[in-house]
């Protein structure tokens, strides 16, 4: 049984392929798709797409993202990732600096610009460009990034055989709801688990597992799903959400509770979820087989369900 492992597992992400290529230059060829980036509300060829080094999402990481992605050109839960972008914003005293309506404007012109069938799109809000200052400077307006890029969907093979994982102390700070830029504790963390050859790292605070460096951690007990509840200590994340909606209609039971590390290694399933991984099982952590050493079958019918509901299957 061969359990998939980032590195080994041929999992690459191409999408920087297309960098220093400008729209202007690309947009005509239908070989070869334009990432695409915008910046304060106007679409710029790659290699105009900069900031400034006062911008204070370099200087301090003060600023919120989003990733969506598409399929079939569709963004999918769209809704819902604006208003956790608002959300994220709102919690930092961060100016939303478009409306929802102009906001789904841009995201579909550059994801038309761009042409990806499945494309991410990365958003992020920044406090601005000022001086080097902790606090808040007075009279600043936000900076504004997003980018369309292709997405190269994990293979059949690495789903159906399911992913190694690692776990990994949750260095990160305690408000893990919101979506900040200030991702150090989740790089540390995925760089422990490219270390140990695995494909996530699991982040366990105290004893108890909170979510994965990029997803939600989610472990089936008795029939039951267990995870990490909303609050400070997780992203509330889109997939997640839709997930535990799925659940309900499959009349599964979930548990919305912490739960230790010990809890994970005797689980009978475990998986991930998130917007570029949807529903992944999890057979192995921290060198320990789960259940069968194969994605069980609650896992498999939750991503039949989501492969349903997204057309990707
Ligand atoms: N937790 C963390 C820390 C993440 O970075 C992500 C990916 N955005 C998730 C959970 C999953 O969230 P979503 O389903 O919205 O992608």
């Amino acid at each position: 049984m061969e359990i998939h492992r980032r590195g080994s597992s041929g999992v690459s992400d191409r999408s920087d392929e297309f960098i220093g290529e400008s729209i202007g230059e690309s947009i005509g060829l239908l070989s070869r798709m334009p990432d695409i980036a915008f910046i304060n509300g106007r679409f710029v060829p790659w290699a105009e797409a900069t900031v400034s080094i006062d911008d204070r999402g370099f200087q301090f990481g003060d600023g919120v993202y989003e990733v969506i992605r598409t399929y079939r050109g569709v963004p999918f839960e769209l809704d819902a990732h604006l208003e956790r972008l608002s959300r994220s914003a709102k919690e930092l005293s961060l100016l939303q600096p478009y409306s929802r309506t102009q906001w789904m404007e841009w995201i579909r012109e550059g994801v038309k610009l761009a042409g990806y069938r499945e494309a991410k799109v990365y958003i992020q809000i920044t406090r601005g460009v000022a001086p080097r200052d902790h606090a808040f400077p007075p009279d600043v307006s936000p900076t504004v990034v997003m980018t369309v890029r292709e997405l190269h969907p994990l293979s059949p093979a690495i789903r159906h055989a399911g992913v190694a994982a690692r776990t990994v102390e949750d260095l990160r700070w305690g408000r893990c709801d919101i979506k900040s830029i200030n991702l150090l504790g989740n790089v540390l963390a995925r760089e422990e688990a490219k270390k140990a050859g695995v494909f996530e790292a699991i982040l366990v605070k105290d004893g108890l597992v909170t979510e994965g460096s990029a997803s939600n951690v989610m472990a089936v007990r008795a029939g039951s799903i267990v995870t990490a509840p909303e609050g400070p200590r997780i992203l509330s994340g889109v997939t997640r959400t839709v997930v535990l909606t799925m659940a309900a209609k499959e009349r599964i039971l979930v548990e919305e509770r912490f739960f230790p590390v010990d809890f994970l290694y005797t689980a009978d399933e475990v998986f991930l979820t998130g917007t570029t991984i949807e529903v992944l099982g999890v057979v192995e952590i921290d060198g320990r087989v789960i259940g069968t050493g194969r994605p069980g079958p609650i896992t498999r019918a939750l991503a039949a369900r989501w492969a349903r509901l997204t057309g990707s299957g």
